[in-house]
């Protein structure tokens, strides 16, 4: 075996599962619309809930950041890079969610990595819902923890797990909404339960925060519980990127001495900072837009409900619409492309073998009629698909 041989075999393995992946090239923004080459399409794969990516008062606290600080903050948060509009922003998410702290990471990736490979050592256990984000399942996996995973939204499952003595630590993992079939978690029951077992609870709510709750607070607090670790990114609904776990004081500290992504990384522009500071305010002024994405969703609803595909459990702005094979999960996308609509079809492993699937997401960005569009499309797909 060389080199070469191992990356063509791998290659090749992929081809022939229909699973290889590839970058479209996209020319401009990506919110309502897309375009690539001469051609626009209706967008319905952004995680750009509220259209913020796009908006004014995001773009101006943008440039102004970067007039103000210029574009990069010359080092990791321990040298140079912690900014006042850093520690200032921390401030105003913690007050925001109710938690003593906040720590600004440069991706959800990167806090998932960080939290979990600095909390966990040798002798600790992760107890993660099975449809946990990549993020977390892969820094649960390289930890020296042992990583159990329990039945995806089943509060019992993860009770039988913590009733069995264990001498470690104990931290129980899941996402807010679920970013591959947008159904909310329980997270009040999960909740009481590592509570009453002496285990931590982390929720990676990227897919909540923005949209659900009182000012866009997110699923913990809509659910009214505040989890020891409350991990919040900043690439879906805030329409930026970036992420932040909340926490405690002590764990604040904590993650300064031992998380490396923080430490050994420079870290994000100030100017983003700014960015993310008008995102926030338009968040927690965001009810008109979080009612317009609500009647996006309900109008989806109503209209996929008379489709052949089979509606999915979610309420939230991730409808999926699950095919199971491959082959005709890409032709679907395919067929939907050249009718002017991008929805991009999500494949194993991404998901469970045989739940490929197409992730339609919906915006606070669509009008009613992108709506009506896409389900006239699915309805003739429907009909393509049972012939
Ligand atoms: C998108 C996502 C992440 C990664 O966040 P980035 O900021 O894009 O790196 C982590 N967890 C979940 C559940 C996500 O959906």
């Amino acid at each position: 075996m060389s080199w070469q041989t191992r990356i063509h075999e791998a290659l090749e393995l992929r081809h022939q599962a229909a699973a290889f992946r590839v970058r479209e090239v996209n020319e401009g923004g990506s919110t309502r619309w897309l375009t690539q080459g001469q051609r626009r399409y209706l967008n319905f794969s952004s995680n750009d809930y509220l259209g913020l990516s796009q908006d004014p008062r995001l773009i101006r606290a943008w440039q102004s950041g970067a007039q103000r600080y210029g574009v990069g903050t010359g080092g990791s948060g321990h040298v140079t890079g912690y900014n006042r509009e850093h520690q200032t922003f921390e401030q105003l998410l913690a007050e925001w969610q109710g938690y003593p702290r906040a720590l600004l990471f440069i991706s959800g990736f990167a806090a998932n990595q960080a939290i979990l490979t600095a909390m966990l050592q040798g002798g600790d256990r992760v107890l993660a819902d099975k449809l946990s984000h990549a993020s977390l399942l892969e820094a649960a996996a390289q930890s020296p923890a042992i990583l159990r995973r329990f039945t995806h939204n089943q509060p019992d499952a993860l009770a039988k797990m913590l009733a069995r003595s264990f001498s470690g630590e104990t931290l129980a993992v899941t996402e807010g909404v679920f970013s591959m079939d947008g159904d909310g978690a329980p997270l009040t029951e999960l909740h009481q339960l590592t509570q009453a077992n002496n285990a931590w609870l982390l929720v990676d709510d990227a897919h909540g925060v923005g949209v659900v709750g009182e000012q866009g607070r997110g699923s913990c607090w809509a659910q009214g519980i505040k989890p020891e670790l409350l991990v919040l990114t900043f690439g879906k609904a805030f329409g930026c990127s970036g992420a932040a776990v909340l926490c405690d004081d002590a764990t604040a500290d904590y993650l300064l001495q031992f998380a490396r992504h923080l430490i050994y990384s420079t870290s994000m522009p100030a100017a983003q900072v700014c960015t993310l500071q008008a995102a926030l305010r338009c968040i927690q002024q965001g009810d008109a837009l979080r009612d317009k994405l609500a009647a996006n969703i309900a109008r989806f609803r109503t209209g996929a409900a008379q489709l052949s595909f089979g509606l999915s459990a979610s309420s939230s702005a991730i409808q999926p619409l699950i095919v199971g094979e491959n082959q005709p999960t890409l032709a679907l996308a395919q067929h939907l492309r050249s009718q002017g609509l991008w929805v991009t079809a999500i494949r194993p492993p991404t998901v469970p073998k045989g739940s490929a699937r197409l992730r339609i997401t919906l915006t606070a960005a669509h009008q009613p009629e992108d709506i009506d569009l896409l389900l006239e499309s699915l309805n003739g797909c429907s009909y393509r698909i049972s012939e």
